[in-house]
């Protein structure tokens, strides 16, 4: 057998950090990431041969749980068929059908390899229709690893944002002005000073900070001041597609985005994203339009195939149920926690939660950071002991699915109960 520590010490030589995405590295809570072997249901299995309850569910597509039959069944027939033609095939027209009939605000919908691909192609889209550059992004929203979208978090109103990572160019970042979540004024006094903006790109509910929810008025707030200045409104719906409802958050809180980018849960597991909205910015994609896009692997019959059948289990499902289900459990957990004297601030929306262990509400990245950091590091350790896989990072969401059975939730309540703080 070859442990998680082995094969950490070996992906170490071989891949930067050890890991092709850096989070799973697990060094923010001070552990060695675990190797998986497989995965079912609601539950990871280890090299090692552990059995955790999963709440990390891939940072959020596995809604339905780990190898889903009927998306495995899917995928596998679709997969005898040849994995990729480079020409289109009749499962691209079925997905796009299925996205147009979910999500209000999406006429018309280009499929990609993943949310990154969908925001870097959206604010093409919103800048190329608009002709102007500037993009507002909210402090703590992420939205994928695209250059413009990395200006550090906690630059001010109205200052230009910096490079957030080495090998992104000033000129690019010159254009993100970064604004904290929730602060509708500061959006306001962003279009006052400046002229060149493309687009508002927003998560409708902020999931990379942990989660966020918007203010009663927020987002209606942006849809006013973009439609006003004759920026797109982008929604980031790649967590939030067909998690908070099936038609998205835009559904939810009855906002019309000019566009929406998705992924995660619409690839069932697999590399998809997708970008859409009104029919007058998405004829303007090439070869329909003049704005170029493209990509040798989007739509590939796979991956459609397992969408689809994500999607159709989903349009069947007990949202209202999960997401009762899961505030029972985030408000238990949280209960726990105080009990213990622990300051926790539990954020919660259908079926994703964050509890950050901190006494002020969170409703930005600034009020975010003040959650405890340290004791979030010793409860991933403490948890993951006890067989309970959280999100190796404070600042991350917890993610139920429709996996998640009452004896899960029933360990993970018990796990916390023994934490010593
Ligand atoms: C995960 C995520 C992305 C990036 O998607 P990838 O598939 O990792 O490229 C973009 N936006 C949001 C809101 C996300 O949560």
């Amino acid at each position: 057998m070859t442990t998680s520590a082995e094969l950490f010490a070996t992906a170490k030589t071989l891949i930067p950090g050890g890991v092709n995405s850096p989070v799973r590295a697990c060094k923010s809570v001070g552990c060695d990431p675990l190797f998986i072997a497989r995965a079912a249901g609601s539950k990871l299995f280890t090299v090692d041969g552990d059995e955790l309850v999963d709440f990390v569910m891939s940072w959020g597509p596995m809604l339905l749980g780990h190898a889903h039959p009927g998306v495995t069944e899917a995928a596998r027939a679709a997969m005898l068929d040849g994995a990729s033609y480079g020409a289109p095939c009749p499962a691209e027209v079925a997905m796009a059908q299925a996205v147009v009939d979910a999500v209000p605000g999406i006429e018309m919908v280009r499929m990609v390899n993943s949310g990154t691909e969908a925001t870097m192609s959206a604010l093409r889209l919103a800048r190329g229709v608009t002709g102007k550059d500037a993009v507002i992004k909210f402090e703590g929203c992420y939205h994928g690893h695209g250059d413009a979208f990395l200006a550090a978090a906690g630059s001010g109103v109205a200052t230009f944002g910096i490079p957030g990572t080495p090998g992104v160019p000033e000129g690019t970042v010159r254009h993100t002005l970064t604004v904290p979540y929730n602060d509708l004024d500061g959006v306001a006094a962003l279009f006052a000073a400046h002229d060149d903006i493309a687009a508002i790109i927003v998560e409708p509910v902020a999931g990379n900070m942990g989660l966020v929810l918007p203010k009663p008025g927020f987002l209606q707030g942006l849809r006013d001041l973009a439609t006003k200045h004759g920026a797109l409104l982008i929604f980031d719906e790649v967590i939030t597609g067909f998690r908070l409802a099936y038609g998205g958050a835009q559904s939810v809180f009855g906002i019309d985005p000019d566009l929406t980018c998705l992924g995660k849960i619409i690839g069932g597991g697999f590399p998809v994203g997708a970008y859409g909205g009104k029919r007058r910015f998405m004829e303007r994609i090439s070869p329909e339009g003049d704005i170029y896009q493209a990509g040798t692997l989007s739509g590939n019959p796979v991956a459609m195939a397992a969408g689809l059948a994500t999607l159709a289990a989903l349009a069947q499902a007990d949202y209202a149920g999960l997401a009762a289900r899961t505030e029972s459990f985030a408000s238990t957990l949280a209960g726990i926690l105080a009990d213990k004297g622990l300051p926790v601030v539990r954020n919660r929306i259908a079926s994703i939660f964050t509890l950050f262990f901190t006494e002020s509400p969170v409703t930005d990245f600034a009020t975010a950071k003040t959650a405890d950091s340290a004791r979030y590091a010793r409860f991933y350790a403490h948890m993951r002991g006890r067989g309970v896989n959280l999100a190796p990072s404070g600042f991350e969401c917890a993610f139920t699915s429709f996996a998640h059975t009452d004896a899960d939730l029933e360990k993970t309540l018990d796990a916390a109960r023994a934490f010593a703080g």
